[in-house]
């Protein structure tokens, strides 16, 4: 991977039936991360999670966003990680003050790991939460997706000041295999096991810094890997006037008029990019004229 660009690698090993991919983020993770001064320990975990947001979301066939989510009660109570199907990602971290180094189950105490899969159209919304466990995000996001999905997957995630990369393998679910393939992966009952013993001697400086094409050889110059077209990774926030608006109306109109009258102004402001949105008593009011009264109807008291 070009170091001035921010991709996805995917690959197939062709007679195993087990997927791959490759991620570094570098102006995405920086545009994330620039506007928020966080701690290391806490861009180390956000970092992670963005990493295992962009590479999980490529093995989604729904098209929409994966959202990631550790909560906990910890010093680090609140990581959010997501990644649209294009590759769209966008992350935030609550701490404390007096957060300390530690591995992610101290850091975040008794905690959840939560994943969900939401389609654009918002039609389709799967959610599965599950215990944290494991020292490492990796753990954790290997562990839900054994217990939850069923999926054997490793994943190898690492961070350094300026890049955040990640390597993912999967087995491919039975019913995803073609029958002529099938037969050959029957045939080939070590392939996970060969793949996963390569795919664990990747050092995190040569995930951080070796293009997908040097890393993919560097691990499975004896397998047969089909490579796919490398795909851009960004950033991007899903806010905007409109859903802030959309939300100021689902409070109803008492409500905004009362904060107006205390405040002058309503000051939102997304936590994802940093942006601040501002109603004044004139867009407040706007908020509420006829236009908007029709699919306003249901919220309205
Ligand atoms: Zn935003």
């Amino acid at each position: 991977m070009n170091p001035s660009k921010d991709s996805l690698q995917r690959f197939l090993f062709e007679n195993i039936s087990i997927r791959g991919e490759l991620t570094q983020l570098h102006k995405s993770w920086q545009a994330i991360t620039e506007n928020h001064h966080y701690p290391p320990v806490v861009r180390d975990v956000l970092a992670q999670m963005l990493v295992a947001g962009v590479l999980l979301a490529a093995t989604l066939k729904l098209k929409g966003r994966i959202i990631l989510q550790i909560q906990g009660k910890g010093a680090l109570p609140l990581v959010v990680a997501e990644c649209t199907s294009e590759n769209a990602v966008r992350g935030l971290a609550h701490y404390s003050k007096d957060i300390q180094a530690g591995n992610l189950k101290t850091l975040v105490g008794d905690g959840q790991l939560a994943i969900t899969l939401e389609s654009d159209n918002k039609t389709e919304r799967y959610q599965s939460i599950v215990e944290l466990v494991g020292d490492t995000v990796a753990d954790a996001i290997e562990h839900y997706l054994e217990t939850s999905e069923q999926l054997s997957t490793r994943l190898w995630l690492t961070v350094d000041s300026n890049t955040a990369a990640g390597l993912l393998i999967q087995k491919l679910p039975p019913e995803s295999v073609d029958e002529e393939n099938l037969h050959k992966v029957q045939q080939d009952d070590d392939g996970w096991n060969r793949v996963e013993q390569l795919s664990s001697t990747i050092k995190d400086e040569e995930l951080l810094a070796l293009d997908a094409a040097e890393i993919i050889h560097r691990l499975y110059h004896e397998e047969d890997v089909r490579v796919f077209e490398s795909e851009p990774v960004f950033f991007r926030c899903s806010c905007s006037r409109d859903r802030v608006a959309n939300m100021l109306r689902s409070l109803g109109q008492q409500e905004v008029t009362s904060i107006i009258k205390e405040k002058n102004i309503i000051g939102i402001h997304c936590e994802f990019c940093n942006h601040a949105y501002e109603f004044d008593a004139v867009d407040a009011e706007q908020l509420f004229t006829d236009s908007h009264l029709a699919d306003n109807s249901a919220t309205r008291h």
